[in-house]
């Protein structure tokens, strides 16, 4: 049972980065305003995150690694986001069958902090009262150190460590009232760094520079017919020659892919050929609309009315385009 559930979680957490993602959705669902993340060896030594945010109570470190056990059913009302996103009690459980997974956390209300520490979805022993401020830090040490196939395929700590700080960029140019910080446990300066209560155009120009944040086309487009909303920055200058800078968030979670060629022509009519922009977009759409079949990693979602949507969202662009150089 042990090596299944090792497989499955496996599954879940592929590299350090996609653990990274789960920490920053679970610090950013608990209300946090600074997040802090420390990594050794791109990750695979050690990954610590470290929140403001609410905390968990101390009854609750029993169980927060089962799996399937989650706190966030009742904030949700509508079933279908839950499944369709997180909230499913994996990430945490996942975690501690491929690493080694201690929490210490504080609420408000409790006295004094805990810290306890987890294997293969279990608490191992008793929590610990410990001195600290009111959120959670979250340490996962030696990550597939039981998978050595897997952390053999891993070989590259500057690669995953650049992974790391591509998924944190976007969760901060996302959530621009948090604070973000990435550092390389020794080192002075943090590698990336976003101030608290910042706007998004300001952290594009903090993370991705000067350069393409002097052109940004920055607009929110409500859709009646196909009940979407889209934010969207968008460069008009060409950010790469290699390939385009594309940050999706699809109800708030981090999307690697639509698996929808046609997002390339919403630039494609403005930008000459060869020619990549910098794409920032957040859509929010009816929870029932989006394909639940996807992989547990979650990287890929599909959702109703993707060419529709791609469309509007073309018109948009041509449109405040248009308007801008009359
Ligand atoms: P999910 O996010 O789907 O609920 P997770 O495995 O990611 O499942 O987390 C399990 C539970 O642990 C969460 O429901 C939440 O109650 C708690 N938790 C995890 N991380 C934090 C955090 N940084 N701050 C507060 N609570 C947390
Ligand atoms: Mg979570």
């Amino acid at each position: 049972e042990v090596v299944v559930n090792r497989i499955a979680a496996g599954e879940i957490i592929q590299r350090p980065a996609n653990a990274l993602k789960e920490l920053l959705e679970n610090s950013l669902d608990a209300q946090s305003t600074h997040i802090q993340v420390q990594v050794k060896a791109g990750g695979l030594k050690l990954l610590q995150i470290q929140d403001n945010g609410t905390g968990i109570r101390r009854e609750d470190l029993a169980i927060v690694c089962e799996r399937f056990t989650t706190s966030k059913l009742t904030r949700f009302e509508d079933l279908s986001q839950i499944a369709t996103f997180g909230f499913r009690g994996e990430a945490l459980a996942s975690i501690s069958h491929v690493a080694h997974l201690s929490i210490q956390t504080k609420t408000a209300k409790e006295k004094c902090g805990y810290k306890a520490t987890y294997a293969d979805g279990k608490l191992q022993g008793q929590p610990k009262p410990c001195a600290g401020n009111q959120g959670t830090i979250i340490c996962i040490e030696d990550l597939f150190y039981n998978m050595p196939q897997r952390r053999q395929a891993l070989r590259s700590p500057a690669e995953e460590f650049q992974r790391l700080s591509e998924v944190l960029a976007r969760y901060a140019v996302h959530n621009p009232r948090v604070g973000f910080t990435l550092r390389k446990q020794g080192d002075a300066q943090p590698a990336l760094r976003t101030p608290v209560a910042s706007s998004r155009s300001e952290n594009i120009r903090i993370i991705y520079g000067a350069a393409i944040s002097k052109e940004l086309l920055e607009f929110s487009h409500r859709d009646e017919v196909y009940k979407f909303e889209a934010e969207c920055l968008i460069t008009q200058v060409n950010y790469s020659a290699k390939k385009c800078q594309m940050l999706l968030f699809i109800n708030q979670r981090l999307v690697e892919s639509t698996g929808l060629t046609s997002v390339d022509s919403i630039y494609a009519t403005y930008l000459p050929r060869g020619h990549h922009p910098f794409v920032y977009m957040s859509l929010t759409l009816p929870p029932q609309n989006l394909d639940v079949n996807v992989h547990p990693t979650k990287h890929e979602v599909h959702f109703l009315y993707q060419e529709e949507i791609v469309d509007s969202i073309k018109q948009q662009v041509e449109a405040r385009l248009l308007g801008s150089n009359a």
